[in-house]
């Protein structure tokens, strides 16, 4: 059988049976079992994650790394390979990422004798929460024998099938998420002089916390501040003692990254003080920032134009306000994430985002990340 045909028919049974994160049992076995079948020894690690070791003749290391799970979306595709799971589904792209790699592993399995170094295929659970990176590297999947580089992809719409773009510096940003609960003073609703009113305090706190984007950060240093949940209050003539505010805060540079909290927390002190309420507020760092190393990003570069031609290896000046717990990796070794080209490039099928219950991808897309894949391997071991 033709590599394409059966990479195709691998992905089509990974995306009719989706599984959640630390739940890709059966995810995990596929992989296992394809990985044995061409020679490649299979570890666990973190529950469902696995790593796969090709010895080549050489000292260094290559990683290359996919995520495995899918998402809690109900599909909305109508093709004959749609999720069999109802409300779960492959809506960012990890089956194509899991074929990828394993597509690579198929072909450089084939050319081992000539690898002068070894690859690890790292297949990583949890990527969409809550993260599977960090406890495969506290696993020590960068160790025995030590990973010298780590290159990943990511689906990318929009951009199209056998096209690949990458960048460097930051290119996914930290994902922050916070928690507030505003504590206010019931009362009637008649009587508003009696209360301290928590959802109108909780108005001006959403109003000022946009200004720690627009006045308080540098607008080349981008920050996205979303409050996507607002509950509080019981009835039209009470006045609510609480409100609870539920936000996510994206940044790119480290530094910004690390003050961010710190500016927050002074914004709602001062607001919830000026009205003689009171907060508690809970700041948590999902993933930090994922940072590419230049050098490993030009690589990324030259090997794609090596690998699809002239015009469809493309460098990135914008990074994505997403998040991605790949920046585990490049926070330990030099790395690169690159996106992958998915979309229809004839533009006949419609382009969905990541995330929509109408997402798929334009399967010409996984011979040609497979063969950039291979070219990073080749061109980094052999040079
Ligand atoms: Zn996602
Ligand atoms: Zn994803």
């Amino acid at each position: 059988m033709q590599l394409k045909q059966q990479l195709i028919e691998i992905r089509r049974r990974i995306h009719q049976h989706p599984e959640l994160g630390f739940e890709e049992f059966e995810t995990a076995k596929l992989i296992e079992e394809t990985l044995r079948k061409y020679g490649i020894e299979t570890k666990r690690l973190a529950k469902t994650g696995v790593v796969g070791l090709l010895r080549g003749n050489g000292e260094r290391t290559i990683a290359l790394r996919a995520d495995m799970d899918a998402l809690p979306i109900q599909e909305l595709n109508q093709v004959e390979y749609a999720s069999k799971i109802p409300g779960k589904m492959h809506a960012c792209g990890h089956d194509v990422h899991v074929t990828c790699l394993l597509g690579a592993a198929i072909v450089l399995s084939n050319r081992r004798n000539a690898l002068r170094g070894n690859v690890k295929f790292i297949f990583q659970p949890a990527e969409e929460a809550p993260g599977g990176a960090k406890p495969m590297i506290e696993e020590g999947v960068l160790e025995d024998p030590k990973v010298d580089v780590i290159v990943g992809g990511h689906c990318w719409p929009g951009l199209p099938a056998g096209c690949i773009e990458v960048g460097e510096g930051p290119v996914m940003a930290a994902p922050d998420v916070l928690t507030l609960k505003i504590i206010g003073k019931g009362g009637h609703g008649a009587m508003p002089h009696t209360t301290v009113d928590a959802i109108a305090v909780a108005f001006q706190v959403g109003v000022a916390l946009q200004q720690v984007v627009s006045r308080m950060s540098d607008p080349l240093d981008p920050v996205v501040l979303t409050i996507g949940s607002i509950s509080g209050g019981t009835a039209p003539n009470v006045i609510a003692q609480e409100v609870l505010m539920k936000g996510s805060i994206r940044s790119l540079s480290p530094e910004t990254h690390e003050k961010l909290p710190r500016i927050i927390e002074q914004v709602v002190k001062g607001v919830t003080s000026a009205y003689g309420a009171t907060y508690e507020m809970d700041y948590y760092n999902l993933y930090p920032p994922t940072i590419n190393d230049p050098k490993v990003a030009q690589m990324v570069l030259k090997a794609a134009e090596k690998a699809l031609g002239p015009g469809k290896a493309l460098w990135s000046r914008y990074p994505s306000m997403g998040g991605e717990d790949f920046s585990y990796f490049t926070q330990k070794i030099p790395g690169a994430f690159f996106r992958i080209g998915v979309s229809d490039p004839s533009k006949q099928r419609p382009s969905y985002p990541l995330h929509s219950p109408n997402f798929d991808v334009c399967e010409d897309a996984i011979p040609a990340a497979v063969s950039v894949l291979v070219q990073i391997v080749e061109d980094y071991l052999n040079q």
